[in-house]
């Protein structure tokens, strides 16, 4: 339901044996959605190829086939959309109208930096829904770098407080799977 997703994944696609810093057993739970009634967030931090936005891509449609509106696009995109409310005078219309937006997913935190006003439209989001309606946030970022993402370290420490007070964060290690076939050198044959 009016999600516009990149490109259909699934739970049952993901190898849990490739990616072994997940637990099978967590993911799982998560994909019957007790955190989407319990309006809590989802963080998934990892370097690029781990799985994040499949993961992501993933739990959105678990909540889709529940018969729950979900939205799925890049931070740069929602921050270009609420810039957009912002502009005319709507910003927290904008904010009211996503809550009835069940799970809005914000993929790709951290791969371009946040100007002040990005920053603080990002904090907007994240604030307005805080216990209230969850998130999915993937990001290549640990925590620790967001304040140089964001270009501010309270607005970042702010948002990171509301973002993970009810929320499941996995963080994904390990190599690209874009890449695991390639032989990059980096593992003995
Ligand atoms: P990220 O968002 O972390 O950069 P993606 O989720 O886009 O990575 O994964 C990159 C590609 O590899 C996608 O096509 C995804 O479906 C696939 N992929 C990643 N991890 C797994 C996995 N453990 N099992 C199956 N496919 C995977
Ligand atoms: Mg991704």
């Amino acid at each position: 339901k009016q999600a516009r997703f990149p490109a259909r994944k699934t739970l049952e696609e993901f190898d849990f044996s490739f990616q072994r810093s997940v637990q099978k057993t967590l993911v799982v739970h998560l994909g019957q959605l007790d955190f989407l009634t319990a309006k809590d967030n989802v963080v998934l931090l990892g370097p690029p190829g781990t799985g994040k936005t499949h993961l992501a891509i993933a739990l959105g449609i678990r909540a889709c086939l529940a018969g729950q509106r979900v939205a799925f696009a890049t931070a740069t995109e929602w921050v270009a959309r609420l810039g957009d409310a912002q502009r005319q005078g709507r910003l927290d219309e904008e904010l009211r109208r996503l809550l009835w937006t069940p799970l809005l997913i914000v993929d790709e935190v951290g791969y371009i930096p946040f100007d002040a006003q990005a920053a603080n439209l990002m904090f907007s989001l994240v604030s307005s829904r805080y216990e209230r309606a969850s998130l999915i946030v993937t990001s290549n970022k640990p925590f620790s770098a967001w304040g140089e993402i964001f270009g501010d370290e309270v607005v970042a420490a702010a948002m990171i407080d509301r973002l993970v007070h009810h929320a499941e964060i996995l963080s994904l290690k390990g190599d690209s799977y874009r890449l695991r076939d390639r032989d990059l050198g980096g593992r003995p044959p």
